[in-house]
């Protein structure tokens, strides 16, 4: 059994029980971890707690030196980390090779901005004054965690929070905790004890007494609308900082132009909707297509989505993996079936491969007359679907983006100009992708919109979210005031 990890020594802590984790490829066990509950999360709040008295105190350069460790001995580890990604969560493994980038890279980012600054210097009111902001940390960070790219979005939290002088609680997702154990184990090691915690077990046992807790000053949450809500009903009356990045229903819009080229719109959306097995916040979920080309592109499309090949992640000729668990595979189906009932047709896939005995495969699937009347047009799917509707003028491309309780980001495929500013300036939705979709950018902010839920990660903003601001304002002559009593 893998241990949870509670100031500075793993442990099954309170636990009785254990739960499994499966390798969704084979749904074989691949290890197991503690059911943690209430005494476990309790422990490692105040583990970080204690902790954070010398954290916040430890200078820049020392903490950014310390992420750089974690960040090189990520990079050691790297391969043996890929594979175990990829068993536990099962895209193919060079989907989980670029995820371990990312999160090494994100140490090392936010190594960089943690030594820079510390707040601002300000104009005084009167010369014999000085104000200045500081950007202090919170104090204990419940960071609770997804099981999509489950190093990425622990990295994305971690790495900021702990640059800003916070320390953590990490809750990773009950079906993906073993790579983060094993990260833990293999990088945090130089980290001094309670700095960062890790409790394994379900939401409502161990992570809810993390989002109750007193002492947890910030919840960074990445995960459903559902969850979020119920966290945030919770930790708003309590004042905490929320920090809430949640589902998506991101559109893609092809313009006109890329008639002449239509292969690379074509093959752009694929990737854009199928990564992950589609189970990417971000997954383009929805497409738009101008009616010239609606015809031709959906059949070009089916063509070269049929070729993909589905497969175990760890198999080198394998474009597509299975999706996490039977749940979320029974959801597309009766997003598919919703479809189908409204008028819909399928071009390619829709329905389980007959050639996998196990595993939760699921065959990528192109649909035809889609419309907003749709459970697959309106609500997450997190599948392998791309459901395609035709649009008359850009106006109604812009207006059906929008259409949406969510705004996450939004993609673009095309060379007008004019197009591309009525987009980015009109769509509603925290990342704008013009011919390059899903490609994120360390110094630039990820998050989004409206039901999303606001919280930003990545760049000065994924920063912020984890510093809090005081303005001091001090009168270093002191003396009397003409604007005190009396009057
Ligand atoms: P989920 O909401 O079911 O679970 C997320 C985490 O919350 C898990 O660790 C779970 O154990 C925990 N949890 C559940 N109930 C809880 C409770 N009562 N109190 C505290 N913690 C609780 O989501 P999921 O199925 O793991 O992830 C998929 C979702 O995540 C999708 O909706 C996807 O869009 C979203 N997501 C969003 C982003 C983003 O950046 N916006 C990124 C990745 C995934």
């Amino acid at each position: 059994m893998s241990d949870m990890l509670i100031n500075g020594e793993f442990t099954q802590g309170h636990a009785v029980e254990s739960i499994p984790v499966i390798d969704p490829a084979t749904e074989e066990e691949l290890g197991e971890v503690p059911r943690g509950g209430g005494e476990d999360a309790e422990d490692a709040v105040r583990a970080a707690l204690d902790a954070f008295a010398e954290w916040r105190t430890t200078p820049a350069w020392e903490r950014a030196t310390l992420l750089h460790e974690v960040a090189n001995k990520i990079e050691a580890n790297f391969d043996d980390l890929a594979v175990l990604l990829t068993q536990e969560e099962g895209k193919p493994l060079p989907e989980n090779e670029e995820e371990l980038d990312w999160t090494l890279n994100t140490f090392h980012y936010y190594a960089e901005l943690a030594r820079h600054d510390q707040g601002r210097f300000i104009p005084p009111g009167d010369p014999g004054q000085i104000n200045f902001v500081i950007k202090e940390p919170y104090g204990v960070v419940a960071c609770i965690l997804p099981w999509n790219y489950p190093l990425l979005l622990m990295a994305w939290k971690v790495a900021p929070a702990l640059a800003a002088g916070n320390t953590v609680v990490i809750k990773p997702s009950e079906l993906t905790p073993l790579s983060t154990l094993r990260l833990a184990e293999l990088a945090f090691d130089g980290l001094p004890p309670g700095v960062v915690n890790i409790v394994t077990g379900y939401g409502r046992e161990v992570g809810e007494p993390l989002v109750r807790h007193p002492d947890v000053r910030v919840i960074a949450f990445t995960g459903s609308v559902k969850t979020g809500q119920h966290i945030a009903s919770i930790a708003a009356p309590m004042m905490k900082k929320l920090h809430l990045e949640l589902g998506g229903k991101d559109p893609m819009v092809i313009g006109p132009d890329m008639r002449a080229e239509m292969d690379t719109a074509v093959r752009a959306l694929a990737y854009a909707a199928l990564l992950n097995a589609g189970q990417v916040c971000t997954s383009t979920e929805r497409v738009y297509v101008h009616e010239s080309m609606y015809g031709p592109f959906s059949e070009e499309l089916a063509s070269f989505v049929g070729d993909l090949r589905l497969g175990n992640g760890l198999d080198e000729d394998t474009d597509i993996g299975p999706m996490i668990d039977g749940r979320f595979r029974e959801k597309v189906e009766a997003h598919i079936r919703d479809a189908v009932d409204r008028g819909a047709r399928i071009l390619v896939g829709g329905r389980r491969p007959h050639r996998f005995e196990r595993g939760y495969f699921f065959e990528p699937t192109v649909l035809v007359n889609a419309d907003h009347s749709m459970l697959i047009m309106r609500e997450e799917t997190f599948g392998p679907t791309i459901p395609i509707m035709p649009y008359r003028d850009f106006d109604e491309a812009i207006r059906l983006c929008n259409d949406s309780q969510y705004g996450l980001g939004a993609s673009l495929m095309s060379h007008d100009a004019r197009l591309v500013k009525r987009f980015f300036e009109n769509v509603k939705a925290g990342t704008i992708w013009i011919n390059d979709p899903l490609t994120d950018n360390y110094a630039g902010p990820f998050g989004g919109m409206k039901m999303t839920g606001g919280g930003r990660e990545l760049g000065q903003e994924g920063f912020d979210e984890f510093r809090e601001v005081k303005h001091v304002h001090w009168d270093i002559e002191g003396g009397l005031k003409d604007y005190w009593y009396p009057y």
